[in-house]
């Protein structure tokens, strides 16, 4: 059993400025042993830099965000870098090496950071890319793949660290309609896995599916954080509400 007492991520009153700019104006926000919170809200609202600080690609301007209970506002170097190993992040765009097969971007790390042998790393990737239905994809580059393909090795590359907490910054609005599904498919079998994710997407019949929770920000404070079928059905905010009558 998880211990539901100490979340996995904890937010405390977390700023984030660009210059002088405020962007996330005080933050608190609790995410517990694999829970999968979906994060929504319009354009510019701070979604990206919300889950961004999370592996401190963006530096916190004032308040903490725990992991396992530890503080992280005051990590460095060797701490920034052993944070940022356990946990994964898939971008919008993929950002996979182009110069490197589907198993060497997802061999890479291991081999850099874990020090595993070239044939632990490949033996690892060949298992990830089975587990996104990419087998025979392997020797195959960025450039010869499909976007959907692309984001399955980028998401086999988060796994190959075998990290916590998995983050997804819009994983399929690169992508055209019909690779969407499959991109979603393997993100939903993740859902169940157990793993902590917190997931910044448009797609809200996805959401409703996967979400434990749903947190609607806007203007970089948080206006909603409710289980999915309250969040769908009963929003209590009126700029909730004309969100999701956009989507629609
Ligand atoms: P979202 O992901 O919800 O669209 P972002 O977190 O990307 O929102 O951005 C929130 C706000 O911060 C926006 O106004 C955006 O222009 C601004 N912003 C984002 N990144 C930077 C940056 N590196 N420098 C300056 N402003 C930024
Ligand atoms: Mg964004």
């Amino acid at each position: 059993m998880t211990d539901s007492f100490s979340p996995v991520i904890e937010f405390r009153s977390v700023t984030k400025s660009y210059g002088t700019t405020p962007v996330i104006r005080g933050i608190d926000l609790s995410v517990a042993q694999g829970e999968v919170v979906v994060v929504c809200g319009p354009s510019g609202s701070g979604k990206s830099t919300l889950i961004r600080l999370v592996n401190r690609l963006e530096s916190l301007t004032s308040g903490d965000i725990l992991i396992d209970g530890h503080s992280t506002a005051s990590y460095r170097g060797a701490a920034l870098q052993r944070l940022r190993t356990g946990i994964g992040f898939v971008f919008q765009q993929f950002n996979l090496y182009g110069h490197l097969t589907a198993a060497e971007n997802i061999a890479l790390a291991p081999r850099k950071v874990l020090g595993l042998s070239a044939e632990e790393a490949l033996s690892r990737a060949r298992e990830l890319l089975k587990r996104v239905g990419l087998s025979d994809k392997e020797a195959s580059y960025p450039s010869q793949l499909s976007g959907g393909q692309q984001q399955r090795v980028a998401i086999a590359r988060a796994l190959a660290m075998q990290p916590k907490i998995l983050l997804f910054d819009e994983p399929t609005s690169a992508l055209d309609p019909e690779m969407i599904g499959e991109v979603l498919t393997v993100i939903r079998q993740l859902a169940e896995t157990g793993i902590t994710m917190l997931v910044v997407t448009h797609e809200m019949g996805f959401a409703r599916e996967i979400a434990d929770r749903v947190i609607f920000i806007d203007g970089g404070v948080i206006l909603e954080d409710a289980p999915p079928e309250q969040f769908f059905l009963a929003t209590r905010h009126p700029r909730a509400q004309r969100f999701l009558r956009q989507l629609l």
